[in-house]
């Protein structure tokens, strides 16, 4: 974990605007963020940058999080639990699940951003919001350097909203979230006009996740360019 200096964030935010942080540091582990802490306490995360206009140089410590893994804690014959790092890139995570028959984000598909952020606004898309399937969110809080753990319940979720964009905003780097997913009989959601009428347009009557997730791919393109072509800050 190195500091380094005078760093363009271009390549780090989906608008590509070339401000400067002051000092940067990439971090991959979380005791690197508590080592970090014990000194650094006025930083500005960035994780997949999609969520931020940067219209300034950055004074503030850059952290940019590229903290990565996905572990299964436990498989029951229905559901399965997960915890998934901050790092990972929330469509690849999604794309990952419907590969192993996992449901319940398939209407989240190509939502940019990391995981880590997802919880912050509470993600939602085709009437689909990811509050429905987080267990736990895992935390350091910057004052202590100290693991915190808010249960679902207590992240206070609403539309687009949570305790980290309140109370808790400022105070805590999200390093893991923790799902519930289906393994079975999943609760598909198509209630959706538009991705009922891409399934009916593709043939498909049983719609399988990855069905689904198609579809949505689908209407999202065909409604917005991919922020690493035209920044663009979605629609939603
Ligand atoms: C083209 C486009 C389409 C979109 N479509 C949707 C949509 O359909 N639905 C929807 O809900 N949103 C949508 N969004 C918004 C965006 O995808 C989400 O807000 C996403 O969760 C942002 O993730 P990120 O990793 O890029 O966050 P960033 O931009 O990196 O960060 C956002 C904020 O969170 C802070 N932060 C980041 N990571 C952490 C962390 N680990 N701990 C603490 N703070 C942190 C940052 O400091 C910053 O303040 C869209 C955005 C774009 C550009």
């Amino acid at each position: 974990m190195e500091i380094q200096q005078n760093i363009s964030l271009k390549k780090y935010n989906t608008f590509g605007i070339d401000v400067k942080a002051k000092r940067f540091v990439e971090v991959t582990e979380v005791y690197e963020l508590q080592q970090l802490f014990r000194t650094e306490k006025d930083v500005f995360f960035i994780g997949g940058g999609s969520n931020m206009l940067l219209t300034s140089d950055i004074d503030k410590l850059v952290v940019l999080l590229n903290i990565k893994g996905i572990s299964i804690d436990r498989e029951y014959e229905n559901d399965v639990y997960l915890t998934v790092k901050a790092g990972e890139n929330w469509h690849e995570f999604v794309l990952w699940c419907i590969s192993q028959n996992y449901g319940g984000i398939e209407n989240l598909s190509l939502i940019p951003g990391n995981v880590g952020s997802c919880p912050i606004q509470n993600i939602g898309a085709y009437g689909v919001e990811v509050k429905d399937v987080i267990t736990k969110v895992e935390c350091v809080d910057i004052a202590t350097q100290r693991l915190v753990s808010f249960l679902n319940l207590e992240c206070d979720f609403g539309y687009r909203n949570s305790i980290f964009k309140n109370e808790a905003k400022g105070k805590y780097c999200i390093t893991s979230v923790s799902f519930k997913l289906t393994r079975k009989n999943h609760n598909l959601n198509i209630s959706y006009g538009a991705i009922e009428t891409e399934l009916q347009k593709n043939n498909v009557t049983n719609p399988t996740l990855k069905n689904i997730s198609d579809a949505v791919i689908s209407i999202r393109k065909s409604k917005l360019p991919d922020p690493k072509e035209i920044g663009n800050s979605g629609s939603f």
